[in-house]
């Protein structure tokens, strides 16, 4: 039985993680979970699955679960704040982190768990994207293993040669005779709006994903198209890539998830309906699969596969995040950081859509910091990159 810890349990990868155990108790047992302020849905989850362990990031939110659990009889103990996720993190009874907290928040706890040498099933791209070089480093110095779970990823990952998934991030693609990877993109809810449609659409609006069903800010970088700009850095890293082995293709209907072509014009592909549940499934269970809950692809019932060339004028944050993965680690760690203020302020109503792009690319353009050495230096270029997104929104505001 695999012994399971989920950062951002109350998530909707958290959420659909969680199901997948509800219907394999005799594989999966729950050591930890983890949310930030949503005590309802824990004190839900810690009277299903019974964990050992529950933190909220929020310390006040840990008091009102401790006390709800009590007066429930259940005997989960109650942690609060980052150090103690971490700790969380790195239980030694644990096999396997989910890595699902939304955002850079998830940077620590993350690495916490891979310093512990813990098998990871990764949906937190920011994590991995923030400081690269150091996460990779970690994992092969640690002996933790990396399992993507983001659909895309774990669609390249499923159709891989077994030594390259066992050597993620350090097989050479070219030695395994793979020519390339193709990234596809939904496109998002605004896929057919011309670039002048854009500016008046409401978060309700980007929240609505035509395909997918995700958290808020995932759901607006999947709008921006940063999403895709995001996965591609998250590509290079994972898979060891270089920027011409890597192809993005737009694809509305969601049913191949992502592609590896090989050196002999073989073009391998993962098809399924557009369920998470299936790549975490397979995170779980990997070498093996097990049964999921999900609908079968029914491929005569689909009229069309189609797939286009992305348009960098109607979505130019992807452009701005392949562009900066190329400029270094910590023009990434400001896109990644600037992005997250954006978006929140969004979501919000505070600023317009396509300001998320004005304020990326403004700041980006006048910020310079040198490369991070260490996690010190990383979590310095966020701090700082937020203090000049948040003050260019309230310009915007005002
Ligand atoms: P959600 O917004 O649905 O959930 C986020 C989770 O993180 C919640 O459990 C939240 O707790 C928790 N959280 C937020 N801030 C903190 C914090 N500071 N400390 C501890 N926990 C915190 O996000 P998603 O599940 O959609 O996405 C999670 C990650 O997975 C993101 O990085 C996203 O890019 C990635 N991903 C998601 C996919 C999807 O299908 N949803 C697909 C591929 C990748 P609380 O509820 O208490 O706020």
């Amino acid at each position: 039985m695999k012994k399971i810890t989920i950062l951002g349990s109350t998530g909707s990868i958290g959420i659909s993680t969680l199901s997948i155990i509800q219907k394999n108790r005799n594989l999966f047992k729950v050591v930890a979970l983890v949310a930030n302020t949503n005590i309802s849905t824990m004190l839900q989850q810690c009277e299903l699955f019974s964990p050992d362990w529950a933190a909220m990031r929020d310390e006040k939110s840990a008091h009102i679960l401790s006390k709800k659990l009590k007066h429930r009889k259940i005997k989960t103990q109650v942690l609060f704040g980052e150090k103690d996720i971490c700790i969380l993190a790195s239980l030694q009874e644990t096999d396997q982190v989910i890595s699902a907290i939304v955002g850079v928040a998830g940077l620590l706890p993350t690495l916490s768990a891979i310093y512990a040498g813990k098998t990871i099933l990764l949906a937190n791209k920011e994590s991995l994207i923030t400081c690269g070089h150091l996460f990779m480093k970690a994992i092969a110095s640690s002996g933790a293993k990396i399992i993507p779970i983001d659909s895309e990823h774990n669609a390249i990952f499923q159709v891989l040669p077994l030594d390259i998934q066992k050597n993620l991030g350090v097989a050479s693609l070219k030695k395994n005779n793979i020519k390339n990877l193709i990234l596809t993109a939904s496109g998002g809810p605004f896929y057919k709006f011309s670039s002048s449609d854009l500016s008046g659409v409401t978060p309700d609006q980007a929240c609505s994903h035509p395909n997918w069903f995700m958290g808020k800010k995932i759901s607006v970088d999947s709008a921006t198209m940063m999403n895709k700009g995001l996965e591609y850095a998250e590509a290079r890293w994972l898979f060891n890539a270089s920027g011409s082995e890597i192809k993005i293709l737009i694809h509305p209907e969601s049913i191949v998830h992502s592609m590896v072509q090989y050196c002999d014009g073989s073009l391998l592909a993962q098809l399924s309906v557009p369920d998470i549940r299936i790549s975490i499934s397979y995170a779980m269970s990997w070498p093996d699969r097990i049964h999921t809950e999900v609908n079968f692809l029914s491929l005569s019932q689909i009229n069309n596969l189609s797939f286009f060339e992305p348009d960098f004028v109607q979505f130019p944050c992807l452009k701005l995040a392949i562009d900066s993965f190329s400029q270094g680690q910590s023009a990434m760690i400001v896109l990644n950081a600037v992005n997250e203020v954006a978006v929140s302020a969004f979501l919000n109503s505070r600023i317009s859509f396509t300001e998320i792009y004005e304020i990326n690319i403004e700041i980006l353009m006048s910020s310079c910091f040198s490369e991070p050495d260490c996690i010190q230096d990383i979590l310095e270029i966020d701090r700082k990159a937020r203090i000049l997104a948040q003050k260019k929104v309230l310009s915007l505001v005002v």
